[in-house]
């Protein structure tokens, strides 16, 4: 079995429907298909849930009707025969007045995630139906009936692998599966996502319960970059990566991957492939155990970073310090990404500032706090184990005028981050581009790796 799984773009348009498809059958076997909603979708229906909320119900309607017209428009352009045709009506018009009898009742966060499943439940059944229309057999399953997600948000993978094995046998008559990413049921059995860019996790939780040969993660970009494309002009695809280097990646900012997509392939030592839906001909990023290099990787930036400093001359030294400290984040189910201490302070930061007040008032018993927003991570990625000479002077010199708030070095041989200001970051990004991966760096060039 492989999973193949297609982003937004891949989806985004009837050309694209088609491109995704010739993909799909080449691959032959077994294999389950998770689809994104078409691109722009989910943002539309953010768009549409923030109407509600605020009650604008016009705005609301005429977003719902731009995208039912923009579904009828790809079901018309994409289906030629009647009866195909014909059951895309049905379900399109169904799907139009069930968004539209949200926009007349109440509408809470639990309509809202009913709401933001619907862009995947619509793209997957389009993409079935265009199978069946090209006369290609497969089976729409549903990712709400085996996508399962705890209290805390976590994916109960037992419960995934129990009921998507049952999925498959009930619906046994093909080798091709098609489902949503995203999507999945909460501990209330209500629908839920996991979080926005889910359809990565989704595919990698899919592979992991039917022990597939490999996950494909099929984008708009040739693989993993060295470097953030959106803010470096100069990037190029990375041949192969191992599990623990794109897991930092991922989660330290590169958006090619959800933050925790990796997690559920690694423990189950599955490998991941990259691919461009547009350049199937090139190679992608194969991630993988085996994976070992002498070499930096990429480099990722990750945004919207809350850094605390909590100043204590009396308690620092004393033991117990840093455990009551992180007993404080715990408390408010709080993450630290980064964290360095010295003698009288310790300095950490957070993502999710929304609990930062009650965060910062409990700390205020241990010493003196400062909380600076407005930061990132840059995460550099690549065999960076600790005795290898010139690799840190090779990164610090290329940033020899910009002024850095953190640095987190050793944890991991695989990993060096560091925390500057935002509005800093595109500069960072491109010195290191320089400094690290520019063919004209002859001394740095052993270093790093393509
Ligand atoms: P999809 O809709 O297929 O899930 P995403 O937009 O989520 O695609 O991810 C692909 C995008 O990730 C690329 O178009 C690129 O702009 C961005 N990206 C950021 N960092 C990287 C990187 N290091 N390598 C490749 N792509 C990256
Ligand atoms: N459609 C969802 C989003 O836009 C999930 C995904 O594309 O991965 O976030
Ligand atoms: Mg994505």
């Amino acid at each position: 079995m492989i999973v193949l799984k297609f982003g937004g773009t891949s989806v985004g348009s009837v050309e694209n429907f088609r491109k995704v498809a010739k993909i799909v059958n080449e691959a032959k076997g077994p294999r389950i298909v998770v689809l994104s909603a078409m691109s722009g979708v989910t943002n539309t229906l953010v768009g549409i849930a923030a109407h509600l909320r605020s009650g604008n119900t016009e705005e609301a309607i005429t977003e719902v009707n731009g995208l039912n017209d923009k579904y009828a428009e790809v079901a018309r352009e994409l289906l030629f025969r009647d009866e195909v045709f014909y059951k895309a009506q049905v379900f399109l018009s169904k799907h139009h007045q069930m968004l539209l009898s949200m926009v007349s009742s109440e509408f809470t966060d639990k309509e809202e995630r009913v709401l933001m499943a619907e862009g995947e439940l619509v793209s997957t059944n389009l993409f079935q139906l265009f199978m069946e229309d090209s006369g290609n057999r497969s089976s729409l399953i549903s990712a709400l009936d085996f996508v399962q997600i705890d209290k805390f948000g976590e994916p109960k993978t037992e419960v995934i692998k129990d009921r998507l094995l049952k999925v498959l046998a009930k619906n046994e008559k093909t080798d091709l599966w098609i489902t949503q990413g995203f999507i999945c049921r909460n501990d209330r059995g209500e629908i839920d996502n996991l979080k926005r860019g889910g359809s990565d996790y989704s595919a990698s939780l899919i592979g992991a319960a039917v022990g597939a040969r490999q996950i494909q993660i099929w984008t708009d970009i040739d693989g993993m970059h060295n470097n953030d494309p959106r803010y470096v002009d100069q990037t190029f695809s990375v041949k192969e990566i191992s599990f623990d280097e794109a897991a930092e990646l991922a989660y330290f900012g590169a958006k090619i991957l959800h933050p925790q997509s990796i997690i559920p392939a690694q423990v189950n030592n599955i490998p991941v492939l990259l691919k461009n839906t547009f350049k199937p001909e090139c190679a992608g990023t194969l991630i993988h155990n085996n994976s070992k290099s002498q070499k930096i990787r990429a480099i990722a930036a990750k945004d919207h970073i809350t850094a605390i400093k909590i100043k204590s001359y009396r308690m620092l030294m004393a033991y117990g310090f840093l455990k009551k400290i992180f007993e404080v984040f715990e408390e408010n189910k709080t993450s630290i990404d980064m964290i360095t201490t010295s003698e009288v302070a310790v300095s950490l930061t957070i993502d999710n500032t929304a609990r930062l007040k009650e965060i910062v008032s409990e700390l205020q018993g241990f010493g003196n706090i400062q909380v600076d927003g407005d930061l990132s991570i840059i995460c550099i990625a690549g065999d960076l184990a600790q005795n290898k000479k010139g690799i840190t002077a090779a990164i610090f010199n290329s940033l020899k005028d910009i002024p850095i708030r953190m640095i987190s070095y050793g944890g991991s041989n695989y990993n060096l981050s560091f925390l500057v200001k935002t509005a800093d970051k595109v500069s960072v990004l491109n010195l290191l581009n320089e400094g690290l991966f520019s063919e004209t760096r002859i001394e740095n060039r052993d270093l790093v790796s393509a």
